[in-house]
Formats: C-alpha cells, sequence, structure tokens
C-alpha cells in the first residue's frame, strides 16, 4: 500500500514538471525511532503515516512532492535536507510528533506493557531557525501553517516556551504556535525556506487517539496545503 503510494506520487510528480516540488520530510528513521508513544507505539510510524496523507493532499493540488526518509532509513540529519535540494525542492517541510521531558511522564500499564504518558500536554507547534538562509520565507509559511492549524481548531503546545521546564525556547509567534529552534540540524542546513513541524503530542492518551485517526491528519494536511499556499509556496 505504501509502496504504491510512492509510486503514485512519483508518477504524479513528474507530470507536473513545471511546479516545484515540496520537500516532505519523514522524522526520525527506524534505528532510533523518536519518541514512544503512550500506547507504546514509536514516533517515526505516526510520522510517516501523517507525511503519506500531506503528501497526497498536496499531489492532489497539484503540487509535487518529494518524500524523504520515507523508509525509514535516512540517519544522517544532514542528507535530508541535501536530498531535497538534488530534487529541486523550494520548501523544506519535516514532520514530527511530539513528546514532553522525562521527567513530565508518568508511568502506567496498558495491555499488559509498562508504559508512559502526559496527559496534560497537547497541540501542535511549528519550529523556524534564524540560521536559515531563507529565514524570512521560513517564518512566513511557519505563521501561515499555524494559523490554519489554529482555524482548524486544534490547541498550541506551550510546554517548549522559555515559561516552562522544557526545551526553554523563544516564541516566535506565540499566537500560531511557531518557536524559534535555531540549532535543529534540518533546518539551518536546508538552502531552502525550512519549518520542522510537531503535530501532536503522542504522550497524550486522548491526543494520541486523535493523531492515529484519519480525520485530524486530513484535518492537518489540509490546514498545512493551505499554510503553504497562504505563504505563496504553492499556488494559490
Ligand atoms: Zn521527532
Amino acid at each position: 500500500m505504501r509502496r504504491r503510494l510512492a509510486l503514485l506520487l512519483l508518477t504524479v510528480s513528474v507530470g507536473a514538471a513545471q511546479a516545484v516540488p515540496v520537500a516532505v520530510d519523514v522524522g526520525h528513521y527506524l534505528e532510533r525511532p523518536g519518541a514512544t508513544s503512550a500506547y507504546g507505539v514509536a514516533e517515526f510510524e505516526y510520522n510517516q503515516s501523517l507525511a503519506a496523507v500531506l503528501a497526497a493532499r498536496l499531489v492532489a493540488d497539484g503540487v509535487p512532492v518529494r518524500l524523504i526518509g520515507w523508509r525509514g532509513e535516512m540517519a544522517d540529519l544532514r542528507e535530508r535536507p541535501r536530498q531535497a535540494e538534488a530534487a529541486g525542492a523550494g520548501f523544506f517541510l519535516s514532520i514530527h510528533h511530539d513528546s514532553v521531558q522525562e521527567s513530565q511522564l508518568e508511568p502506567w500499564v496498558w495491555s499488559g506493557r509498562a508504559l508512559r504518558h502526559a496527559d496534560g500536554f497537547a497541540g501542535y507547534s511549528l519550529y523556524v531557525s534564524r540560521l536559515n538562509p531563507h529565514f524570512d520565507e521560513s517564518l512566513a509559511c511557519a505563521r501561515a501553517i499555524g494559523a490554519a492549524l489554529s482555524e482548524a481548531g486544534l490547541p498550541i503546545a506551550t510546554h517548549h516556551a522559555a515559561s516552562a521546564p522544557g526545551l526553554g525556547l523563544e516564541w516566535a509567534d506565540v499566537q500560531r504556535g511557531v518557536y524559534y529552534y535555531d540549532t535543529l540540524v534540518v533546518l539551518k542546513a536546508a538552502t531552502v525556506p525550512a519549518v520542522l513541524l510537531e503535530a501532536g503530542v503522542i504522550v497524550n492518551r486522548d491526543e494520541e487517539r486523535q493523531l492515529a485517526g484519519a480525520e485530524r491528519r486530513t484535518l492537518t494536511a489540509a490546514a498545512v496545503a493551505r499554510g503553504l499556499r497562504d505563504c505563496g509556496v504553492t499556488g494559490r
């Protein structure tokens, strides 16, 4: 099923040769798959599933897509923006799902497995690096995507802000859920405008259920597609 989708994307991308591709980066890889969700699922699986829905949505809108790290093989962070550049992408979007600090996780047992959750944290967030050579456009697009996600009714994850005991990041736009994260490798190494999306908090048991469903993925993909149109990356 997933292989067929990748082939479809490739075919459509060739057909729409005049439009500039968007690079959709699947965060993490199989050997180091990121955070573990409240129900014990690896973040990489969530990233891959959302990237597929987003890619299909963009292609349906006539936007060519280059998927990066799709098979879970991409161990080298710098290779990700390099592949985007080689594909002639005009924008780099890295897809992730969020967790919390170790100290904020609470143990629980589900289906006989010892797992951890943090139900007090929820929502999406976006990240830009001031070290990206196209910082202004990166920020404009992060704000546009954030505005669309917010209008879709999704909450903003505030737990990475300087005022919280987490990553302590500075807000770039608190109303739209955009943080500065200057040192993120894929953002600062990208040669095109770049944004990282944390689509939701997978250690929150309620939000994980939503993030695992088609409705939330479709809604997120539509908001991202709209944001990219609004900031001028894709045709209006
Ligand atoms: Zn991640």
